[in-house]
Parts: structure tokens; sequence; C-alpha cells
């Protein structure tokens, strides 16, 4: 039988892990054996099967960093991506659709309108 010990975080009472439920309610013990259902993210296990948690650290996953704050992608190299290219008719330069004069030979592929 395994036993896991938990410590209530907010109250910092320490509880026997008997099971968990749907969703995230863990069932706990306490020392009279009276039943809590407690949420089971305020819970964490502090020793397992008669050892400290932190005997199984090495093999455990690392705890969940904060989401990486995604890297900005410069904007006009988005743009790039989402517009299809062409050819230059002239030189053959791929250049986007929407690009007024080929960067390459000068050659005007979009006429102002107006
Ligand atoms: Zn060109």
């Amino acid at each position: 039988m395994t036993t896991i010990l938990v410590v209530h975080l907010p109250t910092s009472r320490k509880f026997l892990l008997i099971g968990a439920s749907t969703p995230g309610l863990a069932a706990v013990c306490d020392a009279e054996g009276a039943m809590h259902w407690l949420p089971a993210e305020e819970l964490k296990v502090f020793e397992y099967d008669g050892r400290p948690i932190e005997r199984y650290r090495y093999m455990l996953e690392p705890a969940a960093s904060p989401a990486p704050t995604p890297t900005p992608t410069p904007k006009s190299s988005e743009v790039w991506e989402d517009v299809p290219l062409e050819a230059c008719p002239a030189c053959e330069t791929p250049v986007r659709q929407d690009t007024r004069e080929c960067p390459s030979c000068g050659l005007t592929l979009i006429l102002e309108q107006d």
C-alpha cells in the first residue's frame, strides 16, 4: 500500500491522500481519519511511500515553468509569409504580389490606380 502524504498549501495542514476524483478534487484524511475533499491544486505531495518527495525529484518532470512568452515575430516577415510570391516578369526575382516595384530591376509591377 502506497502512502502519499500531502500538505494543504493554504493552511499548511498535512493529510494522507486517499484518492482523487474529477475534476481536480482530492480525497484526503486527517489524523482522526476524517475525510476531506480538497482542490488538488491546493495540495502538494511531500512524502510518497515513506520517502520525501525530494527523493523522487530526479526522475520526475520538473515543475511546470510559466509558459514562455512567445517571441514576437517581426511583422514584416509575417506578412512576407502570408503573401504569395510571384516572379518578376522581367528579371524573375521573387517578389510579393503586392509589391509595386521590383526591388531588383525596378520594373513597375502594380500600376497606381487613381
Ligand atoms: Zn525585376
